[in-house]
């Protein structure tokens, strides 16, 4: 039976056992952030923190994020956090064709209730699940797709991020971007006047 409201889509959520990720995971991870908000954020799926806590990205990566996101002046109720797959894949490997695909007419539901019009994509799984790209993300971050009225940003997976300091630069110059597209759509207003997301703070 379809879900009547977010309560009732997280409980079936929960419950699901469409594919063999179903096994061996501890938590669903549905989603952190608003369950309303005009910026969803997909990662590829949850890794042992994640699975433990029932949350996604609130490991080291997630902190990174985090960083990023207030330094932009983005608070928890402008944006909904969430992955590809809702369940960890065993030893962090990446989700397979099968088990993505299992999962999503979850994700698809999942941004009906969001409602954003933005969509931040981290990482090349996420690209690849998400919008059928193959690319590599290099060469494709940080260039938006429109697609069906939603705006769609791929950028770095933070992960990478921590492993690569160097690519932090061009993940808040997508970041930005990300801002800006949802001021101009009214998602957010925009800063006071005089103030400015905080680089030096990322
Ligand atoms: S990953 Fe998705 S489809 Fe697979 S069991 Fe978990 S919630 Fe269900």
């Amino acid at each position: 039976m379809q879900d009547r409201n977010w309560s009732e889509f997280v409980a079936a959520c929960s419950a699901c056992t469409r594919c063999e990720l179903a096994a061996t995971r501890r938590n669903v991870v549905v989603w952190r952030g608003a369950v309303v908000a005009p910026l969803l954020i997909v990662g590829e799926g949850p890794g042992a923190s994640e699975d433990e806590q029932g949350l996604p990205f609130v490991g080291r990566s997630g902190e990174l994020l985090d960083t990023a996101l207030t330094a932009q002046g983005l608070d928890p109720s402008t944006y909904h956090i969430c992955n590809i797959v809702k369940c960890r894949p065993p030893g962090n490997r990446q989700p397979t064709p099968a088990e993505a695909e299992a999962c999503r007419p979850w994700l698809r539901r999942q941004l009906q209730y969001a409602g954003s019009r933005v969509i931040l994509l981290l990482g090349a799984t996420a690209l690849r699940y998400f919008t059928g790209e193959t690319v590599g993300i290099t060469k494709v971050r940080g260039i938006w797709r429109e697609s069906r009225g939603y705006w769609i940003m791929p950028s770095y997976h933070p992960a990478y991020l921590l492993r690569d300091r160097r690519q932090r630069e061009p993940f808040w110059q997508d970041l930005t971007a990300v801002r800006a597209k949802l001021e101009e759509l009214g998602g957010i207003p925009p800063l006071p006047t005089g103030e400015a997301p905080d680089a030096a703070a990322f």
